[in-house]
């Protein structure tokens, strides 16, 4: 009687326990912040699992990760760009581990609607057709540019939070779809700051300087790269005072803003770019990376 009794708690509880889930599922977790995913948002990717290395792909660019200055999480910083199509996404993400092989988990994003605005602007009629003699030169600098972009640092360079390059805000002004003299169409992919000739512009963050010369379109240009393809983008400089291949910490001064390059006045332009997708600057200031790296 006792053992039949037994048996039947057994069976009881059998049926009733909640299936246990294997402990790689229930391990493994995938953060996006911020939560709300719009076209232009920067994103920290946070995946919490045992793993030897993580790697992924989202909206055909590579995502690289790396670990968390407490080991406990694979980072990587990516976005989708300011041209994302808006309804959901595949963010493929690959676990690659001794004991179980290659683990896919990869999800589903949504990415909502941003209400970018339009605006007209009037800038010298050269930047809007580049009279013939400059073609070239704005040919050489598009494959100058292309090859500093092919050739990130494979380290994540940069230490904690983003800081604004200058002690300003930054208009409202990333994404909007600009008419220049009422015939260009352009999208504009970096953020405005209000900036006097000769203000000191500062390194955002850490990393090193792979471009700095003057540009056709971008003026006086100071391209930083972060490592796994993130760079910041200062333009219009009056004056560069960092050299190519010159490492640089956050705070430290690339120089003074001008209004050399296609501009209608002074001001900083800054732009931040991943693996080709460009995002908005502000949404990375915003950003706390602190207890990351
Ligand atoms: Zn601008």
């Amino acid at each position: 009687m006792g053992r039949i009794r037994l048996f039947l708690v057994f069976v009881l509880v059998s049926l009733f326990a909640p299936r246990a889930e294997p402990a790689q599922v229930a391990d493994q977790s995938v953060v996006l912040t911020p939560r709300e995913v719009v076209a232009g948002s920067p994103e920290l990717i946070s995946v919490r699992a045992a793993a030897d290395s993580v790697d992924g792909e989202w909206l055909g660019h590579k995502i690289r990760f790396f670990q968390s200055s407490d080991h406990r999480s694979w980072i990587a910083l990516a976005g989708a760009d300011v041209e994302a199509p808006s309804g959901p996404s595949h963010i493929s993400i690959t676990l690659h581990t001794r004991d179980r092989g290659n683990v896919d988990i990869s999800e589903t994003i949504e990415i909502h609607p941003a209400h970018y605005r339009t605006g007209t602007l009037t800038v010298a009629p050269q930047f809007v057709q580049p009279p013939p003699e400059a073609l070239k030169e704005i040919e050489e600098e598009s494959k100058l540019k292309a090859k500093v972009f092919a050739a990130s640092a494979s380290d994540p360079l940069w230490h904690s939070s983003f800081h604004a390059p200058v002690p300003a805000q930054a208009t409202d002004s990333f994404g909007t779809r600009r008419m220049f003299n009422g015939k260009l169409a352009s999208i504009h992919k970096g953020a405005d700051f209000h900036a006097a000739t000769g203000t000191p512009v500062h390194a955002s963050n850490s990393g090193v300087v792979v471009l700095a010369r003057h540009l056709y379109f971008e003026g006086n240009c100071v391209i930083i790269d972060h490592g796994l393809g993130l760079y910041t983008l200062s333009m219009h400089f009056s004056r560069i005072d960092v050299q190519e291949g010159q490492h640089v910490n956050a705070g430290d001064r690339l120089g003074l803003s001008g209004a050399t390059g296609r501009v209608t006045g002074p001001h900083l332009h800054w732009a931040v770019r991943w693996q080709g997708a460009y995002l908005d600057p502000v949404k990375l200031l915003k950003l706390d990376l602190n207890s990351v790296r």
